[in-house]
């Protein structure tokens, strides 16, 4: 090594242990590494890494994937820009903060003038909001559900399944369920989630039975079926797992018929913890905490 090169190292090395302590610095995610054991090492908060990074599903990360690491004492907040249509109380109500923390942070002299393109800065409350109230519903699809009349009362669970299949559609389980178990209803569940398989990645279907709001024909017992909302996401998760984009419809449309059905995130159930029968349905792939975490 040169003398210049030398110099050049030792520069690079000072800057390297110069850097302020506290300031935000990246990760490079290793083989077994998960984020407890991540946030943990830099004495952060996971969701602090988790809304640093925008995170989706913080329970899947990839080796190699960086991480940005934020100061240990940074605030939690995000930057957002604001768009056609947008008001300060949506914004506020689509982070679930309120719109006094947005406007004290951004000193905002009149928040009902937000201009488009205007970046402001959202106060996160110590967890992000979760993708289920990040990631509404297409607004096409809402407008649908929207429209549809659900009794108040009327349902207390909405269970999870999967096809046990690799591809499927509404359509192929719906031919299925009418003539092959003789159904009359056909299609036993309220909605299918496709995979790319049959239906587009991440597509959710509207079944018969929700659109006339009929009791299902997905679990083992009359009376459940009757007070319960079925999904079906099409794949095998004993073998697979649930597609990115599947996962993101299914906490949007979950997050949508809570608050349509008004019922708790303990009403969201698998078919495996529901079931009066034993059975593996949604797969032993199937993230169900993830699924219960990311839920309003
Ligand atoms: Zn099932």
């Amino acid at each position: 090594m040169n003398r210049l090169a030398q110099a050049t190292a030792l520069a690079a090395t000072l800057l390297l242990t110069a850097a302020p302590a506290g300031a935000q610095t990246t990760h490079v995610v290793r083989a077994g590494e998960n984020l407890d054991g991540i946030a943990r090492r830099y004495g952060v908060r996971v969701a602090a890494i988790v809304a640093e990074n925008e995170l989706e599903r913080p329970e899947l990360l990839r080796v190699g994937q960086s991480l940005k690491i934020p100061a240990r004492d940074a605030p939690l907040r995000k930057r957002y820009t604001v768009e056609d249509g947008d008001t300060l109380g949506g914004i506020a109500r689509d982070h679930g903060v309120s719109p006094d923390a947005i406007i004290q942070l951004n000193n905002l002299a009149d928040p009902n003038r937000l201009r488009v393109g205007q970046v402001i800065e959202i106060p996160l409350d110590g967890k992000p909001p979760p993708p289920a109230v990040r990631h509404p519903l297409p607004a096409s699809l809402k407008g649908e559900l929207d429209r549809i009349p659900v009794r108040p009362g009327r349902w207390k669970y909405i269970v999870i399944h999967h096809s046990a299949t690799d591809t499927g559609s509404a359509q192929s389980m719906d031919h299925y369920h009418r003539y092959r178990r003789r159904m009359e209803n056909g299609l036993a569940y309220h909605f299918v989630i496709g995979n790319g398989r049959g239906m587009r990645d991440g597509e959710i279907a509207i079944g018969h039975r929700w659109r006339t709001q009929l009791k299902g024909g997905h679990l083992a017992s009359d009376a459940l079926n009757d007070v319960a909302i079925g999904i079906c996401l099409v794949g095998n998760y004993e073998k697979n797992r649930p597609t990115a984009e599947q996962m993101r419809s299914l906490y949007a449309l979950t997050g949508y018929l809570m608050q349509r059905t008004r019922t708790a995130s303990t009403a969201v159930r698998t078919h495996r913890q529901i079931n009066t029968k034993p059975t593996d349905c949604p797969g032993r792939n199937f993230p169900t905490r993830a699924l219960l975490e990311n839920l309003p």
